[in-house]
């Protein structure tokens, strides 16, 4: 189908795939409302927040890639994703993972019945901060746990009983790229009905050990540059950006975006 026609569709209320170099993004206008009636109806729902990074990592790892086929929403988290839709026609805002989280756990924490939230990951100590943090962010909010994530394979076992018993509403695990996204994989049918979402560094940002670039440099697409500043030793896996970019524009020269049916 054309790219255009779809743009007539409404696409509102469900969220409608479009191809991102053979994987999934949604497109939809709230991403959170549609969340949160999700978690009002407790339909389990897995969540991937998908930048370029782990677009080209996946073009060389079947396993993520099946996992982001199958996740049941995919929200353009970086620039790189907007240029790539851009270029097909597509005109659609970025979702940044932690910003989505963010607001997931704003609207739970005001529902007449609050949803509850398990984080998962970062270092020790760093979790018990995001704990605290949120606490003060949103007293309305039921924290169910947390846990770090540098557990031992031995007690990986006592943990997963707990989130079991606990049935968390949402459950943030940040344990990276793509780590992160193989255990929800792996761990979902723990708690059928929760909300999973991958979130990446976003743990250590609200803990505060580390920061996110200034707005002028996020509202400019130029995340990364701070990224890179801040973290030297990434510039190897951000490799992945100037490859993704010659992807998109390659891909645009030899074909036509398409509506994933
Ligand atoms: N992490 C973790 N357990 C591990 C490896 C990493 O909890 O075994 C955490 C780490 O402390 C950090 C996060 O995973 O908080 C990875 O953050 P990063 O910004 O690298 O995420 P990505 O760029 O992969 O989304």
């Amino acid at each position: 189908m054309n790219v255009r026609l779809f743009e007539q569709q409404d696409i509102s209320q469900t969220p409608r795939p479009i191809s991102v170099l053979g994987l999934p993004v949604h497109l939809m206008d709230d991403y959170v409302g549609w969340l949160v009636s999700r978690l009002q109806q407790k339909l389990g729902t897995q969540v991937v927040t998908l930048n370029a990074e782990m677009t080209m990592q996946a073009d060389h790892n079947p396993a993520l890639a099946r996992i982001i086929a199958q996740a049941d929403l995919v929200v353009p988290d970086g620039s790189g994703i907007v240029f790539y839709c851009w270029l097909q026609g597509i005109r659609l805002q970025r979702s940044p993972g932690i910003e989505l989280a963010e607001s997931l756990l704003c609207r739970c924490a005001q529902l007449d019945q609050p949803g509850s939230v398990f984080f998962y990951g970062g270092a020790p100590g760093v979790v018990d901060q995001v704990v605290r943090e949120w606490q003060q962010r949103a007293p309305g909010l039921r924290i169910a746990g947390c846990q770090h994530g540098y557990l031992a394979a031995a007690d990986q076992a006592e943990f997963k009983q707990t989130l079991k018993s606990l049935q968390p509403s949402i459950i943030l695990v940040g344990l990276g790229v793509p780590r992160q996204e193989y255990w929800i994989t792996e761990n979902r049918s723990l708690c059928p009905n929760s909300i999973w979402i991958g979130v990446g560094g976003s743990l250590d940002i609200w803990a505060g050990t580390k920061s996110r670039a200034p707005a002028w440099l996020r509202n400019h697409h130029m995340e990364w540059v701070y990224r890179l500043y801040k973290e030297p030793w990434r510039w190897r896996r951000m490799l992945a950006l100037p490859q993704f970019a010659w992807r998109a524009l390659l891909y645009r020269l030899t074909q036509r975006g398409s509506v994933i049916q």
